[in-house]
């Protein structure tokens, strides 16, 4: 690795590639999300209701998705806008996750409810609002689930890598970053979407990496196009929001995808697929192979 990387994130040397580590693999009920394979986590904003839901998880499973996705617990730019339902939502997920069989990620907003989501939840999603929480970033680690880490909105890449860090220091090794678009002076996007971010971390960090289209665009004919995008830049997976009525959605309606959008969006990865899996067996052939006796040394010593 490049000097300059080692200078830059410093303060957050466990998260960068080293010899002992080349990739971290989080294991999620059957799923291995940073084993080279494309994940996707598809579902509504917020979970509304049970029909919706049930209808939503069964939908994108079919289409490819292997992670449902929704909010029970909604930070909302308005607190007079829906703030989520609560327990009620996380029995409605847990219950789609048996229904369907799919993982479950969900956000957690506060130190307090950590317990409770991850009583629910496979995975749990730290946003954009709360990625510098530390009590939340220090909960969420002991409480020993994967956690989704989306970058601050206006977070540098190196401060996002430091909530890693904390997460690791607190004993949990299963960090997922998820790059869901940054503020910038444009104003047409919802967010501006830093594929470089996703290209660098994929170079520097052993943690799997993501995306987030639909809070990246904020429009919903923007998003098929930033997640093949993703695919390209060699995410390990993206997350997406998709709604059976987005018109009728009661939050970021704009933005997902209704069920037609969404088969259409998967119809077209393959051939991005084929392209990042050839990339990555290249990069695998190419990289340094340290003898297994190195490898032994190093743990020993370390
Ligand atoms: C969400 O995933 O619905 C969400 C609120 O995301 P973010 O924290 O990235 O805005
Ligand atoms: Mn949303």
């Amino acid at each position: 690795m490049r000097e300059v990387w080692l200078e830059r994130f410093v303060e957050s040397p466990d998260v960068l590639k080293s010899a002992r580590c080349q990739q971290t693999v989080v294991r999620v009920l059957d799923l291995e999300i940073g084993n080279g394979e494309f994940f996707t986590m598809a579902g509504p904003c917020s979970v509304e209701t049970e029909s919706r839901l049930m209808a939503t998880a069964i939908h994108v499973r079919r289409a490819g998705a292997r992670i449902l996705r929704g909010g029970a617990f909604k930070p909302r730019s308005s607190p007079y806008a829906f703030q989520g339902l609560g327990l009620e939502g996380l029995k409605m997920l847990a219950r789609a996750r048996d229904e369907s069989g799919l993982a479950i990620v969900t956000e957690v907003m506060s130190e307090e409810d950590v317990p409770m989501v991850a009583a629910y939840a496979d995975i749990l999603q730290i946003g954009t609002r709360n990625m510098e929480n530390y009590a939340l970033l220090e909960a969420a680690a002991r409480s020993g689930r994967p956690v989704l880490l989306k970058r601050g909105m206006a977070a540098t890449i190196a401060e996002w890598l430091r909530s890693a860090q904390c997460i690791l220091n607190h004993g949990n090794p299963n960090v997922i970053l998820c790059e869901r678009g940054i503020r910038t002076f444009e104003t047409a996007t919802r967010n501006t979407f830093d594929v470089s971010a996703i290209v660098l971390l994929k170079q520097i960090s052993h943690l799997p990496v993501i995306a987030d289209p639909s809070h990246a665009a904020g429009c919903s004919e923007l998003v098929p196009a930033l997640a093949r995008i993703a695919v390209a830049a060699e995410a390990d997976g993206m997350i997406v929001e998709v709604h059976p009525d987005p018109a009728n959605a009661w939050s970021d309606g704009g933005q997902s995808l209704d069920f037609a959008a969404f088969d259409e969006m998967m119809a077209t990865m393959d051939p991005y697929l084929a392209l990042r899996a050839i990339a990555l067996r290249s990069r695998e052939r190419e990289a340094p192979q340290l003898e297994t006796d190195e490898l032994r040394t190093m743990e020993a010593v370390g």
